[in-house]
């Protein structure tokens, strides 16, 4: 029989990951953590997760409780802001300069120490910049929902954000796709394009910075790291222990793509380095209904999760991949007409101007 390989919850990233399991044989099971009863887990299955933060349910006691659940301490360290910040604090690590947001903290206080603007970011469950929230100049009272619940950051003035996917298998061995750009608008990520040579310079003290966080947690499986680039430095934005949004790409644009990593080394598969397919840009689609129109386009690949649409809700990407950087070109002009709204004219130029150089 084939392993298994249980997912504690079952949205698009355990989707994928159940995807890229069939061609290793692996029998990857997505659980909804809403599912009134837990699945029957036998001694030998593995457990992983596909997000870094759960509520107490039946099932997701079942799961996390199996003794083969994957990297079982990191979840709750990295799911909390404010200890994530610690761990990359303790291993000495450029990161966006912080404090922590306690019950007497002063909003001025915080100006004081972290400069005029300041982000506050809620500890626990944010996503597509939700639970965000930035002081005003002249606000004197923390909004009480990020009392004693956030920390605060000093406002970057970001360069570009640029993130890290790496892999770390059960031997310690790493191995690390190239820097990927990515576009936020509203906190959400829009798109995602890499290779670039002009990234090269980088990815040394990218690898570092990702590798040490690895090794020290000691652990196994793909881990994201969102970074600001800030002149030659990279400053560590936030960790995600899990496949992440801007690794998506490299299900077509790399001989391995990163939920195949994934399950290759929480199932101690060979993790050989990705031989990379050409260039990469990658479009999410955010709130928009499918269109069949997207199919007529040579080099797009669309991936979508089959999620009921809201405004602002990641329901599917697009990856356009081609060894030709006209040819990825042709294609986002022509998805330029089929994607609605101004969020799209800025996503396609944002990623026409990068692919440019
Ligand atoms: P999420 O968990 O929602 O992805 P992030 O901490 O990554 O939260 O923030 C979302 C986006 O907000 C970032 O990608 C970036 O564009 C912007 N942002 C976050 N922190 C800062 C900061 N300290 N200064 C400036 N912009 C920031
Ligand atoms: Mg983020």
């Amino acid at each position: 029989m084939s392993q298994r390989i249980w997912v504690l919850g079952a949205g698009q990233l355990g989707a994928m990951l159940k995807h890229a399991g069939m061609p290793l044989a692996l029998d990857v099971l997505p659980v909804d953590i809403n599912e009134g009863t837990a699945p029957a887990l036998a001694a030998d299955d593995l457990v992983t997760a596909e997000r870094e933060q759960w509520p107490e349910t039946e099932v997701t006691r079942a799961l996390a409780q199996h003794p083969r659940f994957i990297n079982r301490n990191v979840f709750g360290r990295l799911a909390d802001r404010k200890t994530q910040k610690e761990l990359i604090d303790e291993l000495g690590i450029a990161t966006a300069p912080w404090r922590n947001v306690g019950q007497d903290t002063t909003a001025e206080e915080l100006r004081k120490q972290l400069g005029g603007r300041v982000l506050l970011k809620r500890r626990m469950g944010g996503y597509d910049g939700r639970g965000q929230y930035w002081l005003g100049a002249e606000e004197n009272t923390i909004p009480t929902e990020f009392q004693d619940a956030s920390i605060a950051e000093q406002a970057i003035d970001i360069g570009e954000e640029v993130s890290l996917v790496g892999v770390r298998n059960p031997q310690g061995e790493c191995v690390f796709y190239p820097l990927t750009l990515n576009l936020h608008l509203d906190g959400i990520l829009y798109a995602s394009a890499a290779p670039f040579e002009r990234l090269k310079f980088l990815q040394a003290q990218a690898e570092d910075m990702l590798g040490k966080i690895l090794n020290a947690l000691d652990y196994v499986g793909v881990m994201a790291m969102e970074t600001f680039r800030v002149g030659d430095r990279l400053l560590i934005n936030e960790l995600a222990p899990r496949v992440h949004n801007s690794g998506h790409w490299t299900q077509a644009g790399a001989s391995i793509s990163q939920f195949e990593y994934h399950l290759r080394a929480i199932a101690g598969m060979p993790t050989p380095a990705p031989q990379i397919l050409g260039q990469s840009a990658m479009i999410n689609l955010i709130g928009v209904d499918y269109d069949s129109a997207w199919r007529h386009l040579p080099c797009a690949r669309t991936y979508w999760y089959g999620k009921e649409v809201f405004p602002g809700r990641k329901v599917g990407h697009i990856n356009i991949v081609s060894d030709r950087v006209s040819d990825i070109r042709d294609t986002l002009t022509a998805l330029d007409k089929l994607l609605p709204g101004h969020r799209y004219r800025e996503a396609i130029d944002w990623t026409l101007n990068k692919l440019a150089g």
